[in-house]
């Protein structure tokens, strides 16, 4: 007959084998490990949305990720003043693809949020629409020093503090170019690849408005890192 010392060693032996096959499990899938530092190669799971979002949240744990990503950190040093200063400042090097125009200064968020889009999101959708990677963003701008709508009065645009970053067109290795403002609408592949990479964004970025929300977005997809209460975030 097992005595209750056999049964406590068993439940407790049960229990161990328990923990460690949790812990190869969250080893191994780290997109669902809340406590292992996301790095850009990372199988997106339930963990990952927050991972994203504390990166806009903390410049610190933002430049760990590049680091541990393998990409280059390139700051630069604060500058301007009010709500125009900009204490995370840094020349954004992408490792997939060239911006154009090439020297853009933002946030390590957008950097993040750029590098994060073009590998789970971006090039995926490129090589299966079109059998080719985007190797240049179009961009309109990263930082203005101005309100939202551009007037005298009202919130200030993340683009105040190089927070935000504006996409106009997106060029394939096979030279073929996509533009936000002439192929957005219609039926075809280019609307059905723009669509798709909005949509993706919208998991690496906290605010994206696209030519869906108003006219003032005709041209180009605006994503932004805005902090917001738990990780509430804007898709239109
Ligand atoms: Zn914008």
């Amino acid at each position: 007959m097992t005595s209750l010392f056999d049964r406590a060693a068993l439940a407790a032996l049960l229990l161990a084998c328990l923990g460690l096959a949790v812990l190869n499990w969250l080893h191994d899938h780290p997109g669902s490990n809340p406590w292992a530092p996301l790095v850009l190669t990372e199988r997106p799971g339930w963990a990952t949305a927050r991972k994203l979002d504390a990166l806009r949240a903390d410049a610190g744990t933002c430049r760990a990720f590049l680091q541990h990503s393998g990409l280059a950190d390139n700051p630069l040093p604060p500058q301007g003043e009010g709500a125009c200063r900009r204490e995370d400042r840094r020349t954004v090097l992408l490792a997939e693809a060239q911006l154009s125009p090439q020297r853009a200064e933002a946030t390590c968020a957008v950097e993040a949020g750029l590098a994060w889009w073009l590998r789970h999101g971006v090039q995926s959708r490129a090589e299966a629409i079109y059998g080719s990677p985007v190797v240049e963003l179009e961009h309109l701008g990263t930082v203005n020093c101005r309100r939202i709508g551009g007037g005298d009065t009202g919130a200030w645009s993340e683009h105040a503090t190089g927070n935000g970053i504006d996409i106009a067109a997106f060029v394939l290795a096979n030279g073929r170019r996509i533009e936000v403002r002439r192929d957005w609408k219609g039926g075809g592949r280019d609307a059905a690849f723009l669509h798709a990479v909005r949509d993706h964004a919208c998991g690496a970025f906290s605010t994206v408005l696209s030519p869906d929300y108003n006219a003032a977005h005709a041209d180009h997809l605006h994503l932004d890192q805005m902090r917001r209460p738990a990780s509430w975030s804007v898709c239109r």
